[in-house]
């Protein structure tokens, strides 16, 4: 919750100008790089595994990219972050299975001598967590929210039925997210604008175990059920693509109109459901450039120059604000879609 909390207080003031903290002491340009990345639970996982490959070899580290597995997934992790401290990494990249559960790993990298980045999910509870590379998920959320409400708007003034997904509990990002859209959306609640029919708000309620698809699908077959046998839904908030895509296909199960619906991380598949009519919005998080920004982070600890950031006040992970270079996410509908993707290989000629 304190990250939540934090995430929120923090970004209402919040300074974008380059800040720096915590120069180090620099070490051979050829040493051992970690990145232990949580299972592929969305694209952005799968694409990230390669570029850290091919970015740390261009760099010319010795780069040691490992993925959880899908059953043993934090244990696997506790165990390959072990390695790579044993093996002598200098930098360990981490994007958290379960962020709360990886204390005793990164305090051993830390005394060792390693530098730990959270990459894209922050390491709850400790202090051996040196910088968080990610895109803003508070605001990742709230375009969510506010990409629901333009959405629902363009239907007419309301009261408009809607349902809310959330990720992982696991996920320290998914109560950022969350708490981010609620931002917007609950004032909407209040006033009657938005009614959520099935009257699950709290984010246990909505939550979705291990960001799987066949969760979200199976709660959306109940809530339709359940609750709207006989009106219409009109919008759903999904944190994620791959969650969107299976509320959809519950909802066209059903024989349902597709009401609107967010998402986030522009998957393929997503992209082309938001230029087919379907799916409504999606988050551009451009995982090249996140890729990229923590290679530049590992570049400079090797240099032993300051590390750039560009937070000091919103990531608070329960033990120290953890200094966060935070790029910023864009939210993307069929309206927006060519001109946000123009430099996108893959995406660019979806739009079309
Ligand atoms: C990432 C999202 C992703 C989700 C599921 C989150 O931590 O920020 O981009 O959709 O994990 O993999």
């Amino acid at each position: 919750a304190s990250v939540a909390l934090l995430a929120l207080s923090g970004c209402s003031s919040r300074t974008d100008a380059p800040a720096s903290t915590g120069a180090a002491a620099g070490f051979a340009a050829d040493s051992l790089i970690g990145v232990a990345l949580p299972s592929k639970t969305s694209e952005n996982w799968v694409l990230a595994g390669g570029l850290f490959e091919s970015g740390l070899e261009k760099a010319g580290f010795k780069g040691d990219v490992q993925y959880a597995g899908a059953s043993t997934i934090v244990k696997d992790q506790q165990d390959q972050i072990s390695a790579m401290v044993t093996n002598g990494a200098k930098v360990i990249i981490v994007g958290a299975a379960d962020g709360g559960q990886l204390s005793t790993q990164v305090k051993a990298a830390h005394d060792a001598g390693a530098v730990v980045i959270a990459y894209d999910r922050l390491i709850l509870n400790t202090d051996s967590v040196d910088y968080y590379v990610a895109f803003d998920n508070f605001k990742v959320g709230e375009l969510q929210g506010q990409a629901l409400l333009d959405g629902l708007a363009a239907k007419g003034k309301g009261p408009h039925n809607i349902e809310l997904f959330s990720g992982s509990s696991d996920d320290a990002n998914s109560a950022v997210f969350f708490n981010g859209a609620m931002s917007v959306l609950q004032p909407k609640i209040d006033d009657g604008t938005l009614v959520v029919g099935s009257g699950q708000t709290d984010i246990k309620q909505t939550a979705t175990a291990g960001w799987k698809a066949e969760n979200a699908q199976s709660r959306m077959d109940s809530l339709l059920t359940s609750t709207y046998s006989d009106k219409s839904i009109d919008g759903v908030l999904s944190p994620n693509d791959t969650l969107a895509r299976a509320i959809i296909t519950s909802v066209k199960a059903a024989g349902k109109p597709i009401p609107v619906v967010t998402g986030q991380d522009s998957e393929v598949e997503s992209v082309k459901s938001i230029m087919a009519g379907e799916q409504y919005s999606t988050i551009n998080k451009d995982t090249r450039l996140l890729v990229a920004q923590a290679i530049k982070m590992v570049q400079q600890l090797q240099g032993g120059v300051e590390v750039e950031v560009n937070d000091t006040k919103s990531y608070d992970n329960g033990k120290k604000i953890v200094p966060s270079y935070l790029l910023p996410p864009v939210i993307v509908t069929k309206e927006n879609a060519a001109k946000a993707y123009a430099n996108d290989p893959t995406l660019e000629p979806l739009t079309k």
